[in-house]
């Protein structure tokens, strides 16, 4: 069965594209985003915008969902280039989902997409809505709230203006928490205080706590 898969991906993949289903979903987030942006008062190709999302690395309906970012990347005008266009990785099985996230005031809008619908939560993630302990626990209910630590993390280290080197490190690493931090911390005190020579290299030996 492992072996076909690729083979029976394509296939469902292509019956997609002939029944237009992929284009009637990609409508939808159409209407979702734009509303985002009104709600959020943003312009397309603000810098105080951020799109945050698991396009690349889910596949709704066993596809890609590289045609959903390249819609929201047209309406938002978020880019990798301008640093306001992150990812965060999940399964391919995991719902395909955007944050759309102002900088200044902290609102967010999260667009999940379910059965092919798309449904929008809006809430507040500044960064002192998301220090009180009620926001974690309301924010459970959300159809997006086991992404929430993410989702709400990424994004204030990305208001607060982090170096892009670790935001590159929070996608890989898939949240902010102190191992992340205190890995970067120590990365960058050896590249500075102990830059390689010729033929040298590091070795990184850890464990956890
Ligand atoms: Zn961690």
């Amino acid at each position: 069965m492992k072996r076909n898969f690729p083979l029976l991906a394509a296939v469902a993949t292509c019956a997609l594209v002939l029944l237009g289903v992929s284009h009637a979903g990609a409508g939808a987030l159409d209407v979702e985003i734009t509303a985002a942006m009104d709600h959020l008062k943003a312009v397309k190709a603000d810098a105080d915008l951020l799109v945050l999302t698991d396009a690349p690395f889910v596949r709704p309906g066993a596809r890609s969902a590289l045609p959903e970012l390249a819609v929201v990347e047209k309406l938002t005008g978020c880019t990798v280039g301008s640093g306001n266009l992150l990812f965060f990785q999940r399964p391919q099985h995991h719902p395909l989902r955007f944050l759309l996230f102002a900088r200044k005031t902290g609102e967010a809008v999260i667009i999940s997409a379910a059965a092919g619908q798309y449904a929008a939560e809006k809430l507040n993630m500044s960064a002192t809505t998301i220090a009180d302990k009620a926001f974690w626990d309301q924010s459970q209910q959300f159809a997006a709230g086991k992404d929430m630590f993410t989702l709400a993390g990424i994004a204030n280290a990305w208001a607060a203006k982090a170096p892009y080197d670790f935001l590159k490190c929070a996608e890989l690493h898939n949240h902010i928490c102190p191992g992340l931090t205190s890995g970067y911390l120590l990365a960058h005190y050896l590249l500075e205080r102990h830059p390689l020579a010729e033929g040298e290299r590091y070795t990184v030996v850890s464990c956890p706590v």
